[in-house]
């Protein structure tokens, strides 16, 4: 079986954006719909100064946002976590991000946004602070290139860095805390790899920089458990993986495992399931490239997603309510 290429599943789907302005994509920052370009935050907004804030991106593929209440449930509980309120409701925060993605015109797209403290209020050391929304929409994008996903990544397991521990930063809560995975891809590019893979230091597999680890052994299909997000891709590929007859382990998965794999993959909302063909540079199967099994897990995700499968299509034929251009071409 054939990987699916990315131009079949990108390539296929036009894109009518209200405006030529919003070709790129759009953003909604203080309250206004805007060019991606022109979405801006504030200097002092503790988002961008502290990295205090939860996030969360979504995807939509031939005009179905997928899974948005699983998104949405996540990013609730993000904020909870980390005593952030969203001042938009629910029904305001979907409504925001498909109008981003309905003025952008796309069918396939990568849907972000956060909550941030903002601005403090009052006195220093007061702890009340004004919590903001930022959202942005572009065309859907690929944690890896074209060429890494045919022939499949290179990934390291980083010896410099360990996945901040749990109890620093909860990795379940989807937050802006990155340099331990930005500096490990860094590591995995001077070490000849394309993407790295870090442990928790006592060689238990965590994540990988924005995304989840998978690897199948013996037809078993095993996700680490704990130390990580717990990403809804990773979710659907669990799902995926039992449709296909396959055992699936959640649980403690060692660095050991993963070099000594049949077929490994990550996996993200952006670029869904990302086939790896070696391991700290050896490879995982004399054919290198991506895995058979992995190859049958991609494909499958994205059909399912073409067909609307945990889909919301959005209404691209009304216009978006009450919105002008702020600065007209
Ligand atoms: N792990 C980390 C650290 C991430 O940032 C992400 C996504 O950005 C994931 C895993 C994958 O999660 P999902 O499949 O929900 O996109």
């Amino acid at each position: 079986m054939q990987l699916i290429e990315a131009g079949q599943i990108i390539g296929s789907h036009e894109q009518t954006p209200a405006d030529p302005a919003f070709a790129q994509g759009t953003a909604h920052t203080q309250g206004q719909y805007r060019p991606i370009d022109e979405g801006v935050v504030p200097i002092q907004d503790m988002g961008f100064i502290h990295a205090d804030a939860a996030y969360d991106v979504v995807s939509a593929s031939a005009g179905y946002l997928f899974r948005m209440q699983e998104h949405l449930d996540r990013f609730n509980a993000s904020c909870e976590k980390f005593h952030l309120e969203n001042p938009y409701t629910d029904e305001e925060t979907v409504e925001i991000l498909t109008n981003l993605v309905k003025l952008a015109g796309l069918r396939d797209a990568y849907i972000w946004w956060a909550v941030t403290r903002g601005k403090m209020l009052g006195e220093r050391g007061s702890m009340e602070f004004e919590n903001r929304f930022y959202a942005f929409v572009t065309p859907y994008l690929f944690i890896m290139n074209d060429e890494q996903r045919r022939n499949g990544a290179n990934l390291i397991i980083s010896q410099d860095y360990r996945r901040i521990p749990p109890d620093s930063v909860d990795p379940t809560a989807k937050n802006f805390h990155w340099m331990d995975m930005k500096l490990s891809v860094f590591e995995a590019a001077g070490r000849g790899g394309d993407w790295s893979v870090l442990t928790d230091g006592e060689g238990l597999l965590t994540e990988s920089p924005g995304c989840n680890i998978f690897l199948i052994h013996d037809g078993v299909v095993k996700t680490p458990a704990t130390d990580c997000l717990e990403g809804i891709t990773r979710q659907t590929v669990l799902e995926l993986a039992t449709d296909l007859g396959l055992e699936t382990v959640v649980g403690d998965v060692y660095a050991s495992e993963l070099e000594s794999c049949d077929e490994a993959f990550l996996t993200s909302t952006a670029g869904a399931i990302m086939p790896a063909s070696h391991v700290n540079g050896a490879a995982l199967a004399p054919h290198a490239g991506p895995g058979e099994l992995t190859t049958q897990l991609h494909n499958l995700y994205w059909e399912r997603r073409w067909d609307g499968w945990h889909g919301e299509a959005i209404d691209y034929s009304t216009p978006v309510a009450g919105f002008e251009l702020a600065h007209p071409a």
